[in-house]
């Protein structure tokens, strides 16, 4: 494969929009992607038309606006090109209007009240910042995708996109001012720019089919330990078995060809886990990409009789998966505002932007841990292999080093063999690779970005990347105030980063944040720790987090409000799944294998007896899969109670908490007498695959 060749050779680029489109029309449509001037009809006539004989040529009868619903995933209708004419036959148009504006019906998406039903309507709306591309399936279909935002009626968001664009602006403008403020005047335009890797599971599909809990749920709702886990620690970035090799060389292929620049696989810690990790990009195509990572990963698995499992947490006793979100700010002439630089000009700019983020995240904590809040990531965060739940940030000993002497107002400080000088006026050289890293923090500084490493897989990067920006922002509004007003910015840059560290100092951890010591040196500190999901989406709809989403124009309190409520139904729905999986498996598989297994011992006991023979092992084993067997039955009993009561309560928040505290828990119990009953059946008579196959045949 020639790799340069068949990159983007799916997208509808700003190379081939240079090819096909007349010059007026090309510099216009480019005007509207990066000043957010309004795209004009003629143009937008001329745009459609030349989109949709390039996506024809290439094999594509059918075109859909590609959106991003609350579900976390995507959403497509597809509509064909034809238009009949008045002799019988049909022409294949698409017009501006189409590109710009679809009116989908959108009663089934969740909406949290938002869009009454009686005005089901929705609309999407191009987004001209995102390309459109060309979506290929195995038997070789093509449907052209234009990436388009979601929102009702009353132009409340309904979606992922429009938030996340929203909090573009809102950094991009107060990072501008911070420059300007500080003397820069060549910079333009600043965006901020993510990096997702994303973790996954691969599993035989054969085996798959056979679980009702992997297929409904996203994970096993049972299992007992394998002999074998990931304690060898053979798994990490071991040799890639040539199935999923095969499997990863087509992945790159389909995401290559519609332009994500899939760059680095590898074996992940857990048995059959894997991850792969684009080249960075805008924080809104970095967010479409990812979904189509996700998407296109799902739909290769099945072409290589494997499922890709996106569940942060598919196995219990195994690690689960994350995406870790590396994140920065980008300048339209070539900067990466969190590259520490070789000059004291650079690094006071630097050290501006990056005291900002300690600001930033310190002051809200709760909100980044809420933007990764979801039912399967409960089973993740603080559970000693991802991070915990208490957000706090590393910087390694270097910048720790410096920012504290600014603190304390050194003038000089020394560390390492490199004498790093530290002026009130000139700040100081900075080293340039900081190589320190620690896989634990949940917030790490690595180099020239941050790393948001509490993301769950399955999840979509919108929602953290909206807070990232949305908090940076914020902090940025301040401190360009201030710069503004200065006098002398070289001593007001100064003092900001002293008041900082002074007041936000307690957010930075460089040491082990999987250990018991930093979670009571944590609270001691007053950092927040959030536990679980329900817990985090109470910070949603708080006081300062309306008042943030306001000020940026990114959510109204309205807006909010619903996706409050659509994010505690979620997790009360997936519990629910879970929960009627797990009954439908005790009930219709476990019990009348365990049922089996006592019959035919009972039957071997009676002929043993007969002829006067010890049973004394059999007997063992009868009495302790019976009385196994009557324990899960009254847990059995107990969940259904307990998921009837669920059930029945109207209020969100009280309904989720119910799931969380009692359907939750008594799943959990009845899961400890299952897993036990499989270690003692006969495999030939244990009705769904276990552990070992499901980590270990691939
Ligand atoms: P590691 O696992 O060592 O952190 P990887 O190479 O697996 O490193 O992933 C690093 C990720 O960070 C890549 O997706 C990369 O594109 C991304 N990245 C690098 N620079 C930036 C940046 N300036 N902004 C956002 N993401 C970045
Ligand atoms: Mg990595």
């Amino acid at each position: 494969m020639d790799v340069t060749q068949v990159f983007g050779k799916n997208v509808f680029s700003d190379s081939v929009m240079r090819k096909v489109l007349p010059n007026n029309v090309y510099k216009s449509l480019k005007e509207t992607v990066e000043k957010g001037i309004e795209l004009k009809a003629d143009v937008a006539d001329v745009v459609a038309n030349a989109m949709k004989d390039w996506a024809i040529e290439k094999g594509a009868t059918h075109y859909t606006h590609w959106f991003q619903p609350l579900t976390g995933s995507t959403a497509e209708k597809h509509d064909s090109f034809i238009e009949p004419s008045a002799d019988g036959t049909v022409i294949m148009k698409f017009s501006g209007k189409q590109l710009i504006k679809g009116e989908p019906d959108a009663s089934s998406f969740p909406s949290g009240g938002l869009r009454a039903t009686f005005e089901a309507r929705g609309y999407t709306a191009w987004d001209t910042t995102s390309p459109a591309f060309l979506k290929e399936d195995a038997s070789g279909d093509v449907t052209l995708c234009i990436p388009t935002a979601f929102c009702s009626y009353t132009s409340d968001a309904l979606d992922k996109k429009t938030p996340l664009l929203r909090s573009m602006e809102a950094v991009s403008k107060h990072a501008m001012r911070i420059m300007n403020a500080m003397g820069n005047t060549a910079t333009k335009r600043i965006t901020s720019t993510v990096g997702p890797e994303q973790e996954y599971f691969l599993v035989d599909k054969d085996l798959f089919d056979k679980r009702l809990d992997l297929m409904l749920a996203g994970r096993t709702l049972f299992g007992a330990t394998p002999p074998k886990g990931q304690e060898m620690e053979d798994q990490y970035f071991g040799a890639i078995k040539d199935r999923v090799l095969d499997f990863m060389k087509d992945l790159n292929a389909e995401l290559w060809k519609m332009g994500v620049s899939s760059k680095t696989q590898h074996n992940e810690v857990a048995p059959a886990q894997y991850e792969m990790a684009p080249v960075f990009a805008t924080t809104n195509i970095g967010a479409d990409h990812n979904q189509l990572v996700m998407e296109t990963m799902k739909k290769v698995a099945l072409r290589h009789g494997l499922v890709c499992l996106l569940h942060e947490k598919p196995y219990a006793g195994i690690n689960g998966s994350g995406k870790h979100l590396n994140w920065s700010l980008a300048t339209d002439d070539g900067m990466n505002l969190l590259d520490p630089g070789n000059t004291p000009h650079d690094n006071a700019q630097f050290l501006v932007f990056l005291s900002a983020l300690i600001k930033a995240v310190d002051e809200n904590a709760d909100m980044l841990r809420r933007s990764a809040a979801n039912s399967g990531n409960d089973h993740r965060l603080g559970a000693n292999e991802a991070p915990p739940a208490i957000i706090s940030i590393f910087l390694g000993d270097e910048l720790t080093h410096i920012l504290e002497a600014i603190e304390k107002g050194e003038k000089a400080s020394s560390k390492g063999s490199n004498f790093i000088k530290i002026g009130v006026d000139a700040l100081p050289a900075l080293p340039k690779d900081n190589t320190d890293r620690n896989r634990t923090s949940p917030f790490a500084f690595t180099g020239n970005k941050f790393e948001f490493r509490m993301v769950g897989s399955a999840a979509s990067v919108s929602g953290s990347c909206v807070v990232l920006n949305m908090i940076a922002a914020d902090a940025f509004d301040g401190i360009a105030t201030r710069l503004e007003k200065a006098k002398d910015i070289n001593k007001e840059t100064t003092s900001i980063v002293k008041e900082i560290m002074k007041k936000h100092g307690r957010v930075i951890f460089n040491g082990n944040n999987y250990s018991d010591e930093w979670v009571k040196d944590a609270k001691k500190r007053g950092l927040p720790n959030i536990k679980s999901t329900v817990d985090a989406l109470q910070t949603l709809t708080s006081d300062k987090s309306i008042k943030m989403f306001e000020k940026h124009a990114i959510l109204s309190k309205r807006e909010l409000h619903a996706r409050y409520d659509i994010y505690l139904e979620q997790y009360a729905k997936q519990i629910n799944i879970e929960a009627l999986t797990a009954l439908d498996m005790v009930k219709s598989q476990y019990l009348p294998a365990v049922m089996e297994f006592v019959a035919q011992l009972a039957g071997d006991i009676s002929t043993l007896k007969d002829i006067s023979v010890s049973t004394k092992v059999q007997s063992e084993l009868l009495n302790k899969s019976i009385s196994l067997m009557e324990s899960a039955s009254k847990k059995v009993f107990d969940l259904e109670k307990n998921l009837e009561k669920a059930q029945g309560i109207s209020d969100v928040s009280k309904q989720a908490k119910a799931y969380r505290d009692k359907v939750f828990t008594a799943m959990g119990s009845l899961r400890e007498d299952i897993d036990s009953l499989e270690a003692i059946t006969p495999r030939d008579l244990w009705p769904v695959p276990t552990y070992a196959d499901l980590l270990f045949k691939l």
